[in-house]
């Protein structure tokens, strides 16, 4: 242990202490011979998300009983939460407001140790390579958290607006949640992935007005997941709600966006966001990763080109996730 608090400020850390301690009782983790982390479509302008690193424990801090050495783990966005709090209490420590994140609050990912609250460590089924997992634990969790988040039920219709790097995995999970699935987004190029990935109708946006084009084929939506990072993309969501519907809001873009109040009530639309998700979503999440129903579309490339991949994501020139290798 005294390796690893001599190496804080060279490596990356996790902390980890009893239940729900804030004492920083560290566990020590390392990743294996592979370090993957993936960048994906983030806001460069607030923070370079590392919610991804996928190593393996090496050392345990005090009180942790339910992890061992050379488990395989990983760090997610949400590191802590305070554990006793309304939301905590209820199975929401994604709303906690004393929760520390990985790599805006705390120190994140991007190095070859770490320290982790190990009562917030992802388990990484042995089925599932690091590369793979990496995206699960941010764009995989958040857009099944948000597909949950939608009230639909098997062989009802969601909608997923946008096909980038939270809307190909969206695909594959509602998919395979027994959704059928429309996605929406621009080009042929995104369309084509979208139905390859099991979209069974795909709108071009800008080919024809995509409210109209849902609510003529399907009869509007059950259920909304707005990836997007455009705010058109938001309110043309709305439209193509199905009576008693839920829109919900995961692309992240500054802005507004106008809703009728009128179509609000008299349709019973629900309108709601979500944040990431709750440590049992992303066991989940990493689940179905595991089965192979879900498989992010990867490039990996050395921890040096963080820079170049910054630029790329400013630009917009990232399909799918980066996956950067420390070692
Ligand atoms: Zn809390």
């Amino acid at each position: 242990m005294n390796r690893c608090k001599s190496a804080t400020f060279l490596f990356l850390h996790l902390h980890q202490g009893k239940l729900w301690s804030k004492s920083s009782q560290p566990v020590c983790v390392i990743p294996t011979c592979t370090r993957p982390m993936e960048i994906g479509r983030l806001n460069p302008t607030r923070h370079l998300s590392p919610a991804m690193k996928v190593p393996v424990v090496v050392a345990l801090g005090p009180g942790v009983t339910h992890l061992k050495e050379g488990d395989r783990v990983g760090i997610a966005w949400l590191h802590s939460a305070c554990g006793h709090c309304e939301f905590c209490f209820s199975g929401w420590e994604t709303l906690c407001k004393a929760q520390q994140n990985s790599g805006y609050s705390v120190n994140g990912s991007f190095a070859e140790y770490a320290l982790g609250q190990a009562d917030f460590l992802g388990r990484i089924p042995d089925q599932l390579s690091f590369v793979d997992a990496g995206p699960i634990l941010c764009a995989g969790v958040t857009t099944y958290k948000g597909l949950k988040e939608t009230d639909a039920r098997p062989g009802e219709w969601v909608v997923i607006s946008s096909v980038g790097g939270l809307g190909h995995v969206a695909i594959q999970y509602a998919t395979a949640m027994g959704f059928h699935v429309a996605a929406v987004d621009v080009g042929e190029e995104k369309l084509d992935l979208a139905r390859e990935l099991g979209a069974q109708i795909a709108v071009d946006a800008r080919a024809e007005d995509p409210a109209r084009k849902i609510q003529d084929e399907i009869g509007g939506a059950h259920g909304i997941l707005v990836t997007a990072v455009s705010p058109i993309a938001f309110k043309q969501a709305m439209g193509m709600l199905r009576r008693r519907g839920t829109c919900v809001l995961i692309g992240l873009p500054p802005g507004e966006f106008p809703v009728s109040i009128f179509d609000v009530v008299l349709s019973r639309y629900t309108l709601r966001g979500s944040i990431v998700g709750t440590r049992k979503d992303l066991e989940e999440a990493l689940g179905f990763a595991a089965e192979g129903k879900v498989k992010a579309t990867i490039e990996q490339l050395p921890l040096d080109s963080i820079n170049e991949v910054f630029s790329r994501l400013r630009e917009g020139k990232v399909n799918g996730r980066v996956v950067l290798n420390v070692a």
